[in-house]
């Protein structure tokens, strides 16, 4: 006997690593854009997925690299404000504290979301019949 989902009883359940594994499919090929300045062909080595899929792929952190580049470019610019004010380089700094801290707590909550996330990718299963999510 297979498993059944514990809201409906439906047995038609699969397990969430399947979905997403056989949902995810690599691309490779070439694209033709049309842009503003004209059509253009381009190759693409992207990922695509089903909605399905794409619900319960692996959530995404923070973006530590654009925070690392804006930071380089708020110390030069508190360095060179500080030879007309002494006061002014308070102004990129605080933006840099802010910066870093917004990605501190994303970090936080990215932890989080990505240890649900691996309890219900290892053990999940998912419901085709009333969409219910539960683990086994
Ligand atoms: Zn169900």
């Amino acid at each position: 006997m297979g498993l059944s989902c514990p809201k409906c009883q439906s047995e038609q359940v699969q397990s969430i690593s399947v979905i997403v594994s056989s949902g995810t499919s690599l691309n490779s090929g070439t694209v033709v854009g049309i842009g503003n300045s004209g059509a253009g062909f381009g190759t693409t080595n992207g990922v695509s997925q089903t909605n399905l899929a794409a619900r319960f792929s692996r959530p995404r952190g923070p973006s530590w690299f654009l925070t690392i580049w804006l930071s380089f470019g708020l110390i030069f610019t508190a360095v060179w404000l500080f030879q007309i004010s002494k006061l002014a380089p308070i102004v990129p700094l605080a933006i840099m504290v802010y910066l870093v801290r917004r990605d501190l707590i994303k970090s936080k909550e990215y932890k989080a979301q990505l240890a649900v996330w691996e309890r219900l990718h290892n053990h999940g299963f998912f419901c085709y019949k009333c969409g219910n999510t539960f683990t086994a």
